[in-house]
């Protein structure tokens, strides 16, 4: 009889593990405690595999030889005690997938710089015409890529959550952009367990591996410190030009045992230090999986990154209209705010998670000459910035928005949208803010050019 797997949750994760498990001959059940969405229902319908919706049959559940779970499921979830105290074995679907794939390993994780990293690193290994596939979090789940074939390079963007479901992952090339606290109520608000988390990335690699780390980050460092790590360190800075990757105020400068070489920021599509660090992160890791850097240097240029992350919208009489929607908070201003020279006319708003604007003050009064808040409740952002910038505006519509916003600029001046807060209050998420934000500029373009 077939060994019997029991897939925890029908997103993306479980849907891919479903498809593995079944061509790998398993007898494999679904059980969802939610809704399943249709495209993932059809998949499992076409294919042949049992599934359950709105419901978990413990019964049925807990006769597993292997369960693997969704990694938004915690370890506290009844159903997860229930079948640990019965000795059943549980992964995760990267666990799984990992199991499964011949080929190599680069996996990205962080607090924030995961998806660009992954998508840059991706980018540079397809362009020179090596065979990648893209898996994690954006896009695809990894169980899915192997079930459909076979690829020498896998890059993965991991979050923590589905780092703590592995056990025998083992990347080539691991890449840790930063981390900086953030889901603490899964780890009972303890920065020691959410540090523990994304080191797991390292735990089972080897001298011959790679561990590529941002190094001027605080936590990373001080953990790096404490901890035995056996892959090869490779650090990058944006400070010390002591550092085996760094920038030197002018270009990125990359050394690697004979071989160093230079590249400008102004030779890739992407702006900000953030992304100085991720450049340097994802051109390591490209150079070390045997990509030519003559090659890199051509995918540098050809690379256009995930919506909604500084993306170039529009330019409007000589405005530039930059949707940045992705960052809803106050970290990620800090990063828009210090990709740009230019006077900035910056709107933002929404729902404030607690945000502490001093650390963003300074370069929003040398840069901003008008706020434009776009939230229910502006009032936080009114009183604080309130005689710090000399014009502050506010609407709850997007089409008035971008109308405002090309009233207060002047040619050269770029719109910034760059919120520091969650969408909730006017639209369904960030990528909605982004999209309706992105809809307006081109109207507003189509308008002023007709
Ligand atoms: P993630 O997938 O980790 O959320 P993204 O690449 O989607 O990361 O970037 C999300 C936001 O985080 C960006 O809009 C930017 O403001 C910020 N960011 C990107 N890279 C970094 C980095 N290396 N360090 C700090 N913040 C970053």
């Amino acid at each position: 009889m077939s060994k019997k797997i029991i897939i925890l949750g029908a997103g993306e994760s479980g849907t891919g593990a479903a498809l593995l498990a079944k061509a790998k001959g398993f007898d494999v059940f679904v059980s969802d405690q939610g809704a399943i969405k249709d495209k993932y229902k059809n998949e499992l319908v076409s294919e042949g595999i049992s599934f359950e919706e709105g419901m978990h049959s413990i019964e049925k559940i807990l006769s597993a030889e292997l369960i693997i779970k969704s990694p938004g499921i915690p370890d506290k979830a009844e159903i997860i005690k229930q079948a640990k105290a019965k000795g059943i074995e549980i992964i995760d679907e990267l666990e799984f997938g990992f199991r499964y794939l011949t080929g190599k390993v680069i996996a990205i994780t962080g607090t924030n710089g995961k998806t660009t990293t992954t998508l840059l690193t991706y980018h540079l290994l397809q362009t020179a015409g090596l065979r990648v596939a893209l898996a994690g979090n954006v896009g695809e789940s990894l169980a899915r890529k192997v079930a459909m074939g076979s690829h020498d390079w896998y890059v993965i963007e991991i979050s923590s959550f589905q780092l703590d479901g592995t056990k025998t992952f083992r990347p080539e090339i691991g890449i840790l952009t930063n981390i900086t606290p953030d889901h603490l109520d899964r780890y009972d608000y303890k920065m020691e367990n959410y540090s523990n988390s994304k080191f797991q990335l390292v735990r089972n690699m080897t001298e011959s591996n790679y561990f590529i780390y941002y190094a001027d980050d605080a936590v990373t460092g001080s953990e790096i410190a404490q901890r035995t790590i056996s892959p090869v360190k490779v650090p990058v800075s944006l400070k010390q030009t002591a550092t085996q990757v760094h920038y030197n105020g002018e270009q990125m400068v990359f050394q690697f045992g004979e071989t160093s070489f230079t590249i400008k920021q102004t030779e890739s599509t992407l702006k900000g230090p953030h992304n100085l660090i991720n450049t340097m992160a994802a051109v390591s890791a490209a150079y070390l999986a045997g990509v030519k850097v003559e090659s890199i240097k051509a995918g540098l240029k050809t690379f256009v990154n995930a919506p909604h992350r500084l993306e170039s919208v529009a330019t409007i009489k000589g405005v530039e209209f930059v949707n940045d929607s992705k960052a809803t908070n106050v970290d990620s201003v800090v990063y828009a705010l210090g990709s740009y020279t230019q006077p900035l006319i910056w709107i933002a708003g929404g729902i404030d998670k607690g945000n502490d604007y001093n650390i963003i003050k300074a370069d929003v009064v040398k840069k901003v000459k008008t706020l434009i808040c776009l939230g229910n409740d502006n009032n936080k952002l009114k009183t604080f910035f309130g005689g710090l910038v000399p014009e502050i505006k506010e609407t709850q519509t997007v089409k008035e928005l971008v109308r405002l916003a090309l009233e207060s600029a002047r040619k050269g001046d770029v719109v910034l949208l760059s919120p520091a807060c969650a969408s909730f209050d006017l639209f369904k998420n960030y990528e909605d803010r982004g999209n309706q934000f992105r809809e307006a500029v081109l109207e507003l373009k189509r308008e002023v050019e007709s």
